[in-house]
């Protein structure tokens, strides 16, 4: 029998909690919850679960204190639960180190996928040596990593080098957020101005460059205050 991935809760609200738990052990997965922080933490630290699902604002502690506590020693992937008006909340829960996050009220649709996401990307990094290179391709847009072309129905899409190295960290990420500063980051070094304008003009550049309407983008989606989205990869799903 293969084994079940086992995701931990830590969400203080019960009926949120009992749907999650509900979905996901329909589904492929057993869960354990922790309605506080505390025993949230010793839970994970002691059954050192597949997955956390973490709600920010629990009785006893910050969201954000169990994710930079855990990044101490783990990777596991962490996805926040917050609510809709948290962006700078959902922000710094992402650049302390959580991966993803799910904004209430989500159904189930969304729930599983934010968790395939998230585990599947924890097993490329493991597993990364051994195919890194093989390119994206979602909805007739490849990257090539290794060529480092990009192409759209099989057309060549000229990019700068900036524009590529933007595009091509989303596509090793996608289907999750990556954030504006850590892109900036990537992009532009640790040393770069924190302002998103360069960031902003570059992806305008990019969309109007791979999208068929760039009003309606079909391949990177933007999280308003947070930062940006390339669809799912299709070999990954
Ligand atoms: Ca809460």
């Amino acid at each position: 029998m293969v084994q079940k991935l086992s995701i931990l809760i830590i969400e203080d609200e019960k009926s949120i909690c009992d749907f999650i738990a509900k979905t996901l052990n329909g589904q492929e997965y057993k869960t354990t919850a922790a309605h506080n922080g505390r025993d949230g933490l010793a839970i994970l630290t002691s059954t050192l679960p597949d997955l956390v699902l973490l709600d920010l604002g629990l009785p006893d502690m910050d969201g954000i204190d169990i994710i930079k506590q855990t990044r101490q020693w783990s990777s596991l992937p962490i996805i926040v639960i917050s609510a809709r008006v948290q962006e700078k909340e959902k922000v710094a829960a992402l650049d302390a180190g959580a991966d993803d996050y799910i904004t209430k009220p989500f159904g189930t649709d969304e729930l599983l996928a934010r968790i395939r996401t998230a585990i599947r990307h924890s097993n490329k990094i493991m597993s990364d040596n051994v195919n890194n290179n093989r390119p994206y391709s979602a909805k007739g847009l490849v990257v090539d990593f290794e060529k480092r072309r990009v192409l759209v129905d099989g057309n060549e899409v000229h990019l700068t080098r900036v524009e590529y190295k933007i595009v091509s960290m989303l596509a090793q990420n996608s289907g999750k957020v990556i954030t504006y500063s850590s892109l900036i980051n990537q992009v532009w070094g640790p040393y770069a101005d924190d302002n998103n304008r360069i960031l902003r003009v570059n992806m305008a550049n990019i969309r109007r460059k791979i999208e068929k309407n760039p009003g309606e983008p079909e391949y990177i989606f933007t999280e308003l205050g947070i930062g940006y989205r390339l669809i799912e990869d299709e070999n990954l799903l």
